[in-house]
């Protein structure tokens, strides 16, 4: 039989509604970098963005599921446009303003977006790429920066603030049907084309719940989160739809994030939480220990994105500043784990769980599947590339308008399995490690040689600042690993000295001969440390 409960739909809507009533005092602080900042209330950015909304259905024409960019830092306009854009049943497309200029051109005409909303700062970005851009009708600029940079736009312009200005504070907002699209995010593109992924409501308003769960981040309106990640890296790992759903505080950097300015807001707002990639928490770890900070309002700080260096928690904890390492990725809206250790364990026996990428949540189910397609056991020793299947994990990409919808069959199983690409083993007890993405594995003499693995050790030693391995051909074995490092200013160590400390808790046959010493690694639009530049760049390093 049917149940006998209400069939009402999960929509943002409803979440911006929630948010702006409910929690109505709640705030969004936006960095300014001058003595105030900004400060609105969830029932302020709620009014507003509703007259945002209101401003793009009868100013700009905006109607049905048109695509509605955004091309702007972390503050409080962008969460105006996260909510306007989807509740009015339009979708909002966030563009990385990281990615090279050809990318954006290519996304922003797959997508077709009529509508791009743009911080003034990024205008030079913008603007050279505009005559590429032919499905661009409307700009609506927000903030500081150059306006004579679109003196030859043959977009119509508008002022963000002029706009919506004397709009009305209401709107029917139309009932959607919970499974269209509510927001779109294209991966970054690291191999081939970026590949658009849509969520639909449904899946943001049910990824939000999970992000608001104890065994997640587990915040409320006593927190505060300082949103490092970027609102286009995967709409920010999910915070700003969760804090409108408990009226947890978040601080926005805007474009100040360099770790000085970073140091100085956590001081000045006393956030409880953030969330970042490890490469913003290095930088910042090394500004705090040149000058030191008050950060002892910082409780916990989600790291993911990639693989968190151990030695990197450490120096947290020292801190007394707890990291929470996370995996995600674009296709998985993105949380897919936690490393919240279980019950009753002392913080020695935690260790060896923090340090995992974690367990997975009730939503997203995992699997692991071996080189011949069979699914491996949860031992912690059976490695393979994990399978997730879940209501907030994309089953297929966005095929442009009037395209097919895609599944490319390395991304997909034939029984609709998200296929990660990324390689590891699961605990009996469900926690995941992972050992590598499936194209950095080092693949030495028929054995795997784990890139994160040799990072990790490398990260250990005081004096290596970065470490990024990778692996480059050799006629002997095949592959070898070529280590790259970047060492803390006034170090002297040598390749010698690295390969002895490496052989203290790594196999002598994995130990790289081939070293680089570099002045940075080089990073992806997103701040990963981006492997294929690396190989192309150090190609065989110095032989030690
Ligand atoms: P892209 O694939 O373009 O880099 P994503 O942000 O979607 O964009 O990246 C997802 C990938 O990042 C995952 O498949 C995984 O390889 C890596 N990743 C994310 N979090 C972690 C983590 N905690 N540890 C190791 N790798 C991670």
């Amino acid at each position: 039989m049917l149940s006998t409960m209400q069939d009402v739909p999960l929509t943002v809507t409803r979440i911006l509604h929630h948010g702006m009533t409910i929690h109505g005092k709640s705030l969004v602080t936006t960095w300014t970098g001058e003595a105030e900042p900004q400060r609105r209330t969830f029932a302020e950015v709620g009014e507003r963005a509703t007259r945002l909304a209101n401003a793009l259905r009868d100013e700009l024409g905006v109607v049905g599921d048109q695509r509605v960019a955004t091309l702007m830092w972390n503050n409080a306009e962008h969460v105006e446009a996260y909510f306007a854009i989807p509740s009015m049943g339009a979708v909002l497309h966030t563009l990385n303003l990281r990615l090279p200029p050809e990318q954006l051109v290519w996304i922003v005409n797959h997508a077709a977006d009529r509508v791009v909303i743009v911080n003034g700062s990024l205008l030079p970005l913008l603007a050279p790429l505009l005559p590429h851009l032919p499905t661009i009708e409307h700009i609506v600029v927000s903030g500081p920066g150059d306006r004579a940079l679109l003196a030859d736009a043959q977009a119509q312009v508008y002022e963000y603030e002029e706009l919506i200005a004397g709009r009305p504070s209401t709107y029917d907002w139309p009932e959607l049907d919970e499974r269209t699209g509510a927001a779109m995010c294209y991966t970054s593109g690291t191999t081939g084309d970026p590949k658009g992924v849509v969520f639909s409501h449904r899946s943001v308003y049910l990824h939000s719940m999970q992000v608001n769960m104890t065994e997640s981040m587990g915040l409320t309106d006593r927190d505060t989160t300082l949103v490092v990640v970027p609102q286009f890296h995967v709409n920010a790992w999910g915070l700003p739809h969760a804090t409108f759903m408990t009226g947890i505080n978040m601080l926005m950097p805007d474009r100040f994030l360099q770790p000085a300015p970073l140091a100085d807001m956590i001081e000045r707002e006393k956030p409880s939480h953030a969330a970042a990639v490890p490469t913003i928490w290095q930088g910042l770890l090394a500004e705090v220990t040149a000058n030191p900070r008050d950060l002892s309002s910082m409780k916990t700080v989600t790291i993911g994105g990639s693989a968190c260096p151990p030695a990197l928690m450490e120096a947290y904890d020292k801190l007394g500043v707890r990291v929470c390492h996370a995996w995600g990725m674009t296709e998985t809206s993105p949380l897919g784990t936690m490393a919240h250790p279980p019950a009753g364990l002392s913080a020695e026996e935690e260790w060896p769980y923090r340090v995992t990428q974690g367990r997975f949540p009730a939503g997203v189910e995992p699997r692991l599947v071996g080189p011949g397609g069979e699914v491996l056991p949860w031992d912690g020793e059976s490695a393979g590339e994990l399978e997730v299947r879940g209501t907030w994990i994309a089953g297929a990409y966005y095929g442009g308008a009037g395209g097919d919808d895609f599944r490319p069959e390395d991304k997909f199983s034939e029984d609709g399995w998200l296929k990660t690409g990324d390689v590891g083993v699961i605990s009996h007890d469900g926690y995941l490690t992972l050992t590598d993405r499936a194209k950095d594995v080092i693949k030495s003499g028929g054995e795997w040689i784990s890139s994160v693995d040799l990072e990790n050790a490398l990260m250990a030693h005081p004096e290596v600042a970065e470490a990024a391995v990778v692996a480059v051909p050799d006629e002997k074995w095949g592959e070898r690993p070529l280590a790259t490092v970047v060492l803390k200013e006034g170090s002297t160590a040598d390749y010698q000295t690295l390969k002895a400390f490496l052989a203290e808790t790594i196999a002598k046959w994995q130990v790289p001969e081939r070293w680089a010493v570099i002045p940075a690694v080089p990073k992806t639009s997103v701040g990963k440390f981006d492997k294929k530049v690396i190989r192309r760049q150090y190609a065989d390093g110095e032989l030690d």
